[in-house]
């Protein structure tokens, strides 16, 4: 499988390549140059667990890979969980099938790539005989760090340093940063907010005299973030490990459709679902939900993608973005692969804040794509509205999916079963939830962690009770100009 960039598609590279680099020269993203189809062979899927599963969905794409390496990744990647079915699905009233993928070392759905990831980086490493180390950049609005550090503690050949905005993440996701392990890892605040540093690292990337210094350091820039492939790819297999379940359950039958609704920041996890689609799997409508910061909510209403607009921070901060980047991915294959179109519309965004697209590109992204987004209270209301009526405990992000899937049943009548991505444990976001529930607030992250047991039953994480005895190692603070210092002080002195 040969995969091009997003902006230049005369060109093609591997995916251990690809998997390396994190982003094309270009400014592009890489993606498949096709998309295997396995429509023939879904009861043959069906009966895989999910270690095998990932190993099979995987091994389509990447080629320079065999299925028993891969396999073994798989029952690495996932052997950190606390759930024996790894993704379990708890379906509720109305047809509404809630995907848990949250049951891993960081009690967030990004676990799910950010285990596997390292392991492909490594075996991409060795297929290309890669002489540097790798440096792993990453902007984080809480739940990539974490699973970013988590991932790459002390894997060898690697180093990563994660910048998140500093007052702009949750007592528990803070805790868990600043208290990991691991002798090639680094953690800062910076100060702004996620698009600061998104794109603050995203210019790092392309600054020569930097990635010239981490090179006499004996380092390569690589990236965790949702842009690469090696991210994207691990998010794939649970939209069919989902489905399937759904088929044993006797909620469907194999060859029914599904809805798939998200809450979505980056893009990422909804474009994984757009790709199982693509692969065959049978999606009928994808259902994009947001929270305040609506982008696009208004872009695949109006067309238009504009970044002229406050920045606001919500109660679910991981979908707090305004510049989402896997969207370039799916304007890229719905509009027939046209990179020149992607070049003139990421130009102008950046040029002028925003682009639009044309009537009949819209329609496209129509045909399949529902948008919805649900405002603070609404996300509270429903919390408790779920608690109280069908005794389940929803965190934010996966609150604001269940709002909006329910308004687009209720809006459209629209009664096709619906998977919705649960992202995160109530417990990653427990100030949040206990306000939604009515119950007082505290400072002390494990006080509030009890009064949310007392209060619902649900079990506390042992992951996050673990972080009781962790001591706090980091407590950089930076300006966005001085991140570029901060890093090569670092690796300088530390990197591994
Ligand atoms: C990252 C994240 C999201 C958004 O996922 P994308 O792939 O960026 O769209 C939603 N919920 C939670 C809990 C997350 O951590």
């Amino acid at each position: 499988m040969n995969y091009k960039s997003t902006r230049d598609g005369s060109a093609t590279t591997l995916a251990s390549k690809a998997i390396i680099k994190g982003i094309s020269v270009d400014g592009g993203l890489f993606v498949p140059s096709r998309f295997p189809n396995v429509e023939e062979k879904l009861s043959e899927l069906m009966n895989l667990d999910y270690k095998s599963l990932a190993a099979k969905v995987m091994h389509l794409y990447l080629n320079e890979f065999t299925v028993e390496q891969l396999k073994d990744y798989a029952n690495t990647a996932y052997s950190d969980y606390d759930h024996e079915g790894i993704v379990p699905t708890h379906s509720l009233d109305n047809g509404l099938h809630m995907l848990e993928l949250w049951h891993g070392p960081t009690l967030a759905f990004k676990d799910m790539a950010l285990q596997m990831l390292p392991l492909l980086l490594q075996g991409s490493l060795k297929i290309q005989d890669f002489k540097e180390k790798i440096l792993i950049l990453v902007a984080t609005s809480g739940d990539t760090g974490k699973a970013a550090l988590a991932g790459f503690a002390d894997v060898s050949g690697t180093a990563i340093s994660v910048f998140y905005p500093d007052g702009g993440v949750s007592k528990a996701q803070l805790l868990q940063m600043v208290t990991q392990d691991g002798d090639n890892v680094d953690v800062n605040g910076i100060r702004g907010n996620f698009d600061d540093a998104q794109s603050a690292v995203k210019q790092l990337f392309g600054d020569e005299d930097f990635n010239a210094k981490a090179k006499e350091l004996g380092f390569a820039l690589s990236s965790a973030n949702s842009i690469n492939w090696g991210r994207l790819l691990p998010q794939i297999v649970y939209y069919f490990y989902a489905y399937f379940g759904l088929c044993k359950s006797k909620d469907i039958s194999l060859g029914d459709k599904i809805n798939v609704c998200v809450p979505t920041g980056n893009f990422g996890n909804i474009l994984a679902a757009y790709y199982a689609k693509r692969m065959g799997l049978p999606i009928d409508k994808f259902i994009c939900a947001s929270n305040v910061n609506n982008v696009l909510t208004d872009f695949f209403t109006t067309g238009v993608y504009s970044t002229k607009r406050d920045f606001v921070k919500s109660n679910s901060p991981s979908m707090d973005i305004l510049i989402s980047s896997n969207l370039e991915r799916l304007l890229y294959h719905i509009s027939g692969e046209d990179d020149k179109f992607i070049q003139n519309i990421m130009q102008e965004l950046k040029d002028n804040k925003e682009y639009k697209v044309s009537d009949e590109l819209k329609a496209k992204l129509q045909a399949e794509f529902a948008v919805g987004y649900c405002d603070e209270q609404t996300t509270l209301e429903t919390i408790k509205k779920v608690f109280d009526t069908e005794n389940y405990l929803m965190d934010p992000h996966t609150a604001v999916a269940h709002n909006v899937a329910s308004e687009y049943k209720k809006k459209t009548g629209d009664n096709t079963p619906c998977v919705i991505a649960s992202t995160a444990s109530p417990y990653k976001f427990t100030d949040s939830v206990l306000m939604a529930l009515g119950e007082d607030v505290g400072d002390e992250v494990f006080a509030n962690a009890s009064a949310l047991n007392k209060a619902t039953g649900v079990v506390i994480p042992k992951k996050l009770l673990e972080l009781k005895d962790k001591a706090e190692r980091f407590k950089g603070v930076c300006d966005k100009q001085e991140m570029k210092q901060v890093i090569l002080d670092w690796i300088k002195n530390n990197g591994q």
